[in-house]
């Protein structure tokens, strides 16, 4: 923990969204908080001092207009009624005195009351000061004080659970024993050398070799959270591409459950990039509808305007179609739209050649078409291709593309993707509702990876950066220790792997060590 700094400064601040609203808060924390708050209210009931009330209970109060602040305040008008709190340090928020005065949530009372709060020795707090004087005076550590933000900003429950959990020092509490173990190795090595005239057994190779191997495994289950913990913090990108026509839109409407993408029967409707973000079991998750892919014959993108003829695509799909190739470059996660009722062609050919080796699935699409040819014995009028060998093969759940590739050789020529990369398939109806789920499902598991949710997982790049440091630091001193290094320079490998911990809950003073030397060790008598 950091020693606690020194605060001499009170900070005020609005501690409610601006605007109006039914109530609003302005913050006071620091030695003056309760002083100053004393001269921009009156308590009622009876009237009193803020510092003479109990610790955390709310008392009713007068705001005082500003233009009467004279001496005699018993008679000063009052502009509103607030409940004010004062909270004694080191049991509040920041471990400091602080106040807060719950007024309505008028944006003129609130700034007049700062505006007081300032002209009375206040300072305006900067952004996220309450927090970082809660993590000054050792009150958190930095990975809750991140948490704080993160709840703040999480915008579905799953994350602000995950932030809830950190704060509350989940993600602190998997590393203190670690960090505990590591410190009890760096104390045993110090003591070895500081009191190697007291006849200080010297720890054996062989013991340092365990105690840094059992430090791996809890850190190396740490580093693996990043993998969940991220996604849930960050969110990724799905983009959903295939040529034009065969429901990508209606597929996007039906995950974001609500008509936000325009569908028609008219390919190439679709011009622009279409966003949306959505919850798949908790994971935020950003959409993106992208325009049909489909060949331009005739025009390059930089062409002259068409009137769009037909099999000749006008300025503005072109356009589309470079952007949907760029979103299906940057995203994440790639869902490729196929159409059951049509054969692959080549464009689909090279998106699935395209996504061979990153996270992507299939959805087979207009499933209820198919039901309904079948129903119609193939015969009825409908969906030509429907029982041609290049149709797909809703019985078989992941599409034959090697026969495919033989029999059509796809442009990317002998490089067809393989069939152990081959994205998992989905049969889904837009229209019908059929396979939504599953597709709902697979998106997860595609996003996750598999990795399960824990208590306590890293959810941003500093924390995997300081874990993944710790261990990097951990094989080296391990290294250094079975290369028989003398024990100063395993040190210097130990402490930066303690460091990097550190930066996750709170440094260790060389006191640390000193009293594990002297409690553990008995040096000195
Ligand atoms: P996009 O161009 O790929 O975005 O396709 P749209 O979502 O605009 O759909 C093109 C046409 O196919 C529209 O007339 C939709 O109503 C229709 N459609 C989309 N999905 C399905 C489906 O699952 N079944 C059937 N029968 N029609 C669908």
């Amino acid at each position: 923990m950091p020693a606690p700094a020194t605060v001499t400064d009170t900070i005020a601040s609005i501690s409610t969204p601006p605007g109006r609203g039914g109530i609003g808060i302005v913050r006071l924390s620091g030695p003056q908080a309760a002083s100053i708050a004393v001269q921009l209210v009156r308590l009622r009931h009876p009237p009193g001092h803020l510092d003479q009330i109990d610790h955390a209970r709310a008392r009713l109060a007068d705001v005082l207009d500003a233009s009467d602040d004279d001496p005699a305040r018993d008679e000063a008008t009052s502009i509103d009624e607030a409940l004010v709190t004062f909270f004694a340090a080191p049991h509040s928020y920041t471990a400091e005195d602080l106040v807060e005065i719950s007024a309505h949530g008028s944006p003129v009372v609130l700034e007049l009351l700062l505006r007081r709060a300032l002209a009375l020795g206040a300072r305006l707090a900067e952004p996220g000061e309450f927090t970082q004087r809660a993590f000054l005076s050792g009150r958190l550590d930095l990975t809750q004080a991140e948490a704080v933000r993160d709840l703040i900003d999480a915008q579905t429950l799953t994350q602000a659970r995950q932030a809830a959990s950190q704060m509350g020092g989940a993600l602190s509490h998997r590393v203190a024993p670690v960090k505990q173990s590591l410190v009890e190795l760096v104390a045993l090595l110090e003591a070895g050398i500081d009191f190697a005239e007291d006849d200080l057994e010297v720890t054996p190779q062989q013991e340092i070799s365990r105690r840094i191997a059992e430090l791996t495994p809890p850190l190396a289950a740490l580093e693996a959270s990043f993998a969940r913990g991220r996604i849930v913090h960050d969110g990724l990108t799905l983009a959903i591409v295939g040529r034009p026509n065969v429901g990508k839109s209606s597929l996007f409407n039906r995950l974001v459950e609500r008509d936000r993408a325009i569908v028609t029967a008219t390919p190439g409707t679709t011009r622009d990039l279409v966003t949306e973000r959505i919850s798949i079991g908790g994971i935020p998750i950003e959409l993106v509808d992208t325009a049909g892919l489909r060949e331009a014959p005739s025009r390059s993108l930089n062409g002259p305007l068409s009137d769009s003829p037909d099999g000749i695509l006008d300025e503005v799909e072109q356009l589309g179609i470079h952007r949907s190739r760029e979103a299906l470059a940057d995203a994440a996660l790639v869902l490729i739209v196929l159409d059951a009722t049509q054969p692959l062609n080549d464009e689909e050919h090279r998106l699935l050649a395209a996504v061979v080796g990153r996270p992507a699935l299939v959805a087979v699409n207009k499933s209820d078409l198919v039901e309904w040819a079948r129903s119609e014995n193939l015969g009825a009028p409908g969906p030509s291709h429907l029982g041609t060998g290049e149709c797909i093969n809703l019985d078989a759940p992941v599409l034959d593309f090697k026969t495919r590739e033989s029999s059509a050789a796809g442009p990317t020529g002998s490089q067809a993707p393989a069939e152990r990369s081959l994205p998992p398939v989905v049969s889904t109806s837009a229209l019908t509702g059929e396979g939504i789920a599953a597709l709902r499902e697979k998106i997860l598991a595609l996003a996750t990876g598999g990795a399960a949710a824990e208590p306590g997982m890293l959810t941003n790049l500093r924390q995997h950066q300081a874990v993944a440091t710790a261990l990097a630091a951990l094989a080296d001193a391990a290294t250094a220790n079975a290369a028989a290094i003398p024990h100063e320079m395993i040190l210097l490998d130990l402490y930066r792997a303690l460091w990097a911990l550190d930066s996750l809950t709170g440094q260790t003073t060389p006191d640390d060590i000193l009293n594990l030397i002297f409690s553990t060790f008995c040096i000195g008598k």
